[in-house]
């Protein structure tokens, strides 16, 4: 087995051998160094994500921009060595981050609403079909009203789901439910439903041969040999629909989506009663991205291991690990509220800043804590913004992130008493005490 490498970097003519820096860089960057960059790149690429988003819809800031390109900067050679700045940059992002969660939360809300909780519809209601996955809302509007009256049924799969809970969206009676779970089960929905495919965004993976004559990307979004649907003209698509026919129907289930901020607050006097008569102990934000290590079964078992008297807010697609139980609700107030996708981590900080001024106390004196599910980039930046609010005693999985090496690990211990998700039932007890 090849031991794991202290750092790698091969960005500059100097690198090792004409290989890769691994043990230090001839620069003389040390490894946490290199490491440090690396996360902070990973971050920006999860900013710039979301950034790319809300751009799309005519939201822009310069304040995050211009970080965007500090922060790059910063990893070039020989420009920063000092670690305690690259930790410094990490928490910048954050709070860029959270700048532009904010700004692609508004422009959503601005162009299709406020979201609203609404019953889903899972599993094929026949029809022709077109089904969509990945992130952009803006993309999906655009195919609704071009799809308007054409007999085709659109279905969402994965991080699309919450677009159900977009009165702008919702409006629409051909959107008629979701098919499949997280993205990992892509190959597996997009085999078994003869079905047009459009993948808006990440996460799209390579297709199976079932499928890949029916596949189409658009945007950034690229598979090799898929064709690209240019300019918001989807008619190869549709007309993709319409020769693969009727989907065979099926029986369906139900999962609830599109809990807003304001659907929230306005619980927030009877939340205040059950949290003060002990009828609500604690709040649960767990989400994130899901992935195929097995170790992810771990948030199921979490979820379903929770105390009745706890509330669990959820978010991005990790969700589909636990989002089909019935966790039912206390006094009117749903135990499992899925807030959307995993830019809608902003509503989750809006809720709990909420309750903050609710009970009158500090972030970390509400009885809430958050669990992650990481997976890709977008977690990284929403790690980083979640530390730049100083949240303490966050648990992460399913496993550390490569580049956390034992050094940056201990300073988020020491630092955050960040903790890794161990045994679902030991870290429940560990949390409600
Ligand atoms: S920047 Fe430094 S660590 Fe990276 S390849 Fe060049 S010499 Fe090596
Ligand atoms: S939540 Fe993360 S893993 Fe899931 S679809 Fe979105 S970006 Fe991909």
């Amino acid at each position: 087995m090849v031991d794991k490498l202290d750092m790698f970097c091969y960005q500059c003519s100097q690198t090792a051998r004409g290989e890769g820096c691994t043990v230090r860089g001839v620069c003389g960057k040390v490894p946490t160094v290199a490491r440090l960059q690396d996360n902070l790149i990973y971050a920006m690429k999860g900013i710039s994500a979301y950034n790319y988003c809300a751009n799309v819809l005519g939201a822009r800031d310069t304040d995050v921009d211009e970080f965007l390109t500090k922060g790059l900067y910063s990893t070039l050679t020989n420009v920063n060595f000092d670690a305690t700045d690259l930790i410094q940059l990490g928490l910048e992002a954050g709070e860029a981050n959270i700048k532009v969660m904010k700004m692609l939360k508004e422009a959503n809300i601005a162009a299709f609403g406020e979201p609203e909780p609404v019953e889903v519809k899972v599993g094929s209601q026949g029809g022709p079909a077109i089904i969509v996955t990945g992130h952009d809302l803006k993309a999906l509007e655009e195919l609704l009203k071009a799809t308007e009256g054409t007999g085709i049924k659109i279905y969402t799969h994965s991080e699309m789901l919450p677009a159900h809970g977009y009165p702008g969206l919702n409006k629409y009676d051909h959107l008629v439910g979701e098919l499949g779970g997280s993205w990992c089960d892509q190959k597996e929905i997009f085999s078994k439903y003869n079905a047009a495919i459009l993948g808006t965004s990440n996460c799209v993976v390579i297709p199976k041969d079932e499928y890949a004559d029916r596949i189409f990307t658009m945007d950034v979004a690229k598979l090799p040999d898929v064709p690209v649907i240019e300019d918001y003209d989807f008619q190869p698509l549709i007309d993709k629909a319409l020769e693969l026919g009727d989907m065979p129907e099926e029986e369906t289930t139900t999962i609830t989506t599109g809990f807003g901020l304001s659907t929230i607050l306005s619980l927030a006097d009877k939340i205040k009663e059950l949290v003060e008569a002990g009828k609500i102990k604690r709040f649960f934000v767990v989400g994130g991205c899901d992935g195929i290590n097995p170790k992810r079964a771990y948030y199921r078992e979490f979820v379903e291991n929770l105390p009745e008297d706890t509330v669990v807010l959820t978010l991005a697609c990790g969700k589909f690990r636990f989002n089909d139980l019935d966790l039912g609700d206390i006094e009117g107030v749903p135990r499992l509220i899925d807030l959307g996708q995993c830019n809608d981590t902003i509503v989750a900080i809006d809720i709990a800043l909420a309750l903050c001024d609710l009970f009158g106390v500090e972030l970390n004196d509400l009885p809430l804590t958050i669990v992650l599910s990481w997976m890709e980039q977008k977690a990284v930046a929403i790690l980083w913004s979640l530390l730049a609010l100083n949240k303490q005693d966050m648990y992460i999985g399913p496993i550390v992130p490569a580049w956390i090496n034992d050094e940056m690990l201990t300073f988020l211990v020491d630092t955050f008493n960040l903790k890794v998700c161990g045994d679902a039932k030991e870290d429940i007890k560990d949390i409600m005490g």
